[in-house]
């Protein structure tokens, strides 16, 4: 551009044949070096006789270079053109190898006799630049872009056909008028003048518009506003080019709003509740106001999706939303963060702990009677409750994933209390699931670590010959000490450590059965060895044993499985089938607790059981209490009538002793004869005893 300014200004005056004709005929020439044209005479042979300074300059010659020269050495159409023009357009090399574009007048003279070519050249590179800038701009004004160019008052020049095709409007329609003809008064006046404000001071301005097109419809156009400055550094035009992304909005909309809210109800999900609660704590921490979180869980809701279909069970969740709905605020959230998992986040409660308990309670309450009324899907009438967990919030104590945690723990706390009802969260509940969490760890490391020990308690029988043992498993943590089965078992069975577990237990009980086996003392000895339900259950649990029955080569006989009750009573069917395929190979099994479950008479008779276990509860008040007496005696004659082993455990005192023999019942265990106790000491004892 300023190449061209400052050609444009400082142009030399054309060569006007006819101006100089008269010098040219009296051979003056004179004139010739004050031209601003490349003027250069030639003779026939095209070899330079003369020529002016403006000519040498354009190709970089001395004047003393240039006289001789052949027109041929530096014109680069010469060969190809057969005639004298008067006006062509060539290209000139220069010294240094350069390009020019150039127009040459030529007149054929006659000098001194001679014919001679009197040529002036003109260099046309910046025209034919400009011209070639022109045709691009052209092109490339007809781009995807809309383009509205305006003049400096803002009153539309020229626009493109992608701005028709957007906008609606004709070339026509728009020349002469001013951009707010597409204007949707969808934005306020702030954002037009934020929009001004940057195109004052960085000469352009971006950003998404809403306008309108001639139909009304509306649009979203991303738009660049760009300032176009004359050579006095003045405004003269507004370029805007845009892109309808009206489309592109919508798909991003959509996204976003797959991405927070739950399809079916509509409702925020489990990513949007959190964004909010980090919000709502903020916010709590700064109005010290107290907030609520309330969980709410479907009860039995497993059973509605498998009996009535998914249909039904999508009905309810969407009935379930809309009454959680109108319970609450419009400031308050309704989200479902699961399948049949609500909150709602409650914000702005008074600041005092005692008073926003009292109105959450009241009001989930209520929530809860609204939850229980009959629900109509389709044309089944539907009863169903719902059990919460609440817990209250303000400030950062607690990240939004913990709150979710101990609503999460409080719910639960309501189920195991008979659902349809709520609970608070309470602190101590959370200390409990901390010492567990910790407990898991130390699991983890003992399985590693080796940190288990078999104990070994005997059982007798009524001639107090010890015919056994139940194996009793025992963690001795290096800084905790012992540590109760009753206290890990139940943890290693939430956390399927159990199967490692339990089958180290049933392989040290078999190893420890081949030592006995080759022993005369020992030789008759049966190890009971407890086995849980997640271990049980494994499909390959008759495998496992039978397996290390023939790894260790021991008598099947010898190895006695104590089962629950509510192990078998998980899944009789399968429990019957694993108890047959392991007891047609000699493996014996004992009802453990018996008594203290609720197995019904006629499973009982369906399983292949060599022994019931007395449970110790009832064995203790054995002789005090009537109605654990009787319990006992229908125990025992139930074990006869089937035509099974009973065997009593937590026997402490004789007077136990007799009356279980009174009645019928010949096995003992307990600390009247033997405390659990390490294998060593056990064989200590089968000395003494058997001696
Ligand atoms: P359980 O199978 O019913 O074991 C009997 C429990 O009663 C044992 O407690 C035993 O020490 C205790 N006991 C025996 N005689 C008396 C007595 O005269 N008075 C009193 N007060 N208690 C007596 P322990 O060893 O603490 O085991 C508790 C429970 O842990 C066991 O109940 C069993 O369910 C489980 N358990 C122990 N070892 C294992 C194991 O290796 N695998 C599995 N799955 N569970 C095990
Ligand atoms: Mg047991
Ligand atoms: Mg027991």
């Amino acid at each position: 551009m300023e190449n061209m300014k400052r050609s444009r200004h400082s142009s030399p005056e054309r060569l006007d044949f006819t101006r100089h004709s008269d010098e040219i005929a009296k051979n003056n020439l004179t004139f010739l070096h004050n031209v601003g044209d490349g003027l250069h005479i030639l003779n026939v042979e095209g070899n330079v006789i003369e020529a002016n300074d403006s000519f040498c300059k354009m190709l970089g010659y001395t004047r003393d270079e240039i006289i001789g020269m052949n027109v041929a050495q530096w014109d680069a159409g010469y060969h190809e053109r057969q005639q004298v023009y008067l006006l062509i357009e060539t290209q000139y090399r220069c010294k240094n190898g350069a390009l020019l574009d150039i127009e040459v007048s030529s007149l054929v003279l006659e000098r001194d006799g001679a014919r001679v070519i009197f040529n002036a050249s003109r260099n046309i590179s910046q025209r034919k630049w400009s011209e070639q800038q022109l045709r691009i701009a052209a092109i490339a004004f007809e781009s995807q872009e809309g383009i509205m160019v305006t003049n400096a008052d803002l009153h539309i020049i020229c626009v493109n056909s992608a701005f028709s095709r957007i906008t609606g409007y004709a070339e026509h329609e728009v020349i002469g008028h001013k951009p707010h003809v597409l204007s949707s008064n969808l934005q306020k006046v702030s954002f037009y003048e934020a929009m001004w404000c940057s195109i004052k001071s960085n000469g352009s301005w971006q950003g998404e518009i809403w306008n309108q097109r001639k139909s009304g419809e509306l649009y979203l156009e991303y738009l660049t506003i760009t300032v176009v400055n004359d050579q006095y550094d003045e405004i003269s035009n507004y370029v805007g080019t845009f892109l309808d992304v009206t489309l592109t909005k919508e798909a991003v909309d959509k996204i976003e709003r797959l991405a927070h809210y739950d399809s079916l109800t509509e409702l925020p999900n489990r990513l949007l509740l959190q964004d909010r609660l980090k919000l709502a704590l903020a916010v709590s921490q700064r109005n010290d106001r107290l907030g609520a979180l309330i969980l709410i869980d479907m009860d039995n809701f497993k059973i509605l999706n498998d009996t009535l279909g998914h249909d039904r069970g999508d009905l309810l969740l969407q009935q379930v939303a809309q009454r959680l709905l109108l319970c609450v605020r419009e400031t308050d959230t309704v989200a479902r963060i699961g399948g049949d998992e609500f909150v709602i986040m409650l914000e702005g409660l008074c600041d005092h702990v005692t008073e926003a308990a009292a109105f959450v309670e009241s009001m989930a309450n209520k929530v809860l009677a609204v939850l229980s009324q009959y629900y109509q899907l389709s044309v089944h009438d539907y009863y169903c409750t719902s059990s919460m967990g609440v817990t209250l919030f303000k400030g950062h104590e607690q990240t939004a994933d913990e709150l979710l945690k101990q609503a999460d723990i409080a719910m639960y706390q309501a189920k195991t209390s008979g659902r349809n009802t709520l609970r608070f969260f309470d602190p101590q509940m959370q200390t409990t699931i901390n010492k567990r969490v910790a407990l898991e760890k130390e699991l983890r490391v003992a399985i590693t670590e080796k940190q288990f020990m078999l104990y070994y308690q005997a059982q007798l029988d009524d001639s107090e010959y010890i015919v056994g043992a139940e194996v009793l498993i025992r963690w001795q943590h290096p800084k905790l000490g012992f540590i109760s089965p009753v206290d890990f078992i139940p943890l290693a069975e939430e956390t399927g450590l159990i199967l490692q577990i339990g089958l180290w237990v049933l392989e040290t009980a078999c190893q420890q059965l081949k030592l006995w086996q080759g022993r005369e003392l020992t030789a008759h000895l049966q190890l009971a060895v407890n086995v849980s339900s997640r271990q049980f259950y494994q499909a390959d649990f008759v495998e496992q044993v039978l397996q290390l029955v023939s790894t260790y080569q021991i008598n099947p006989e010898r190895l006695k499985l104590e089962l629950t009750e509510s192990l078998v009573l998980d899944d009789v069917e399968d429990t019957i089938a694993k108890m047959h395929a392991l007891r047609a190979m000699g493996i014996h099994f004992a009802m453990d607790d018996f008594g203290t479950g609720y197995s019904s008479l006629s499973n009982l008779k369906r399983l292949p059981l060599n022994q019931l276990k007395i449970d110790q509860s009832f064995v203790r008040d054995i002789t005090s209490d009537t109605d654990d007496a009787v319990i006992v005696q229908t125990i025992i004659a139930m074990a006869n009538k089937l035509g099974m082993e009973v065997i009593a455990e937590g026997v402490e005192t004789q007077a136990q002793r007799l009356f279980l023999k009174n009645n019928g019942c010949l096995l003992f265990q307990g600390y009247l004869f033997s405390k659990p106790i390490p294998v060593d000491q056990f064989e200590l004892l089968l000395k003494v005893i058997e001696t």
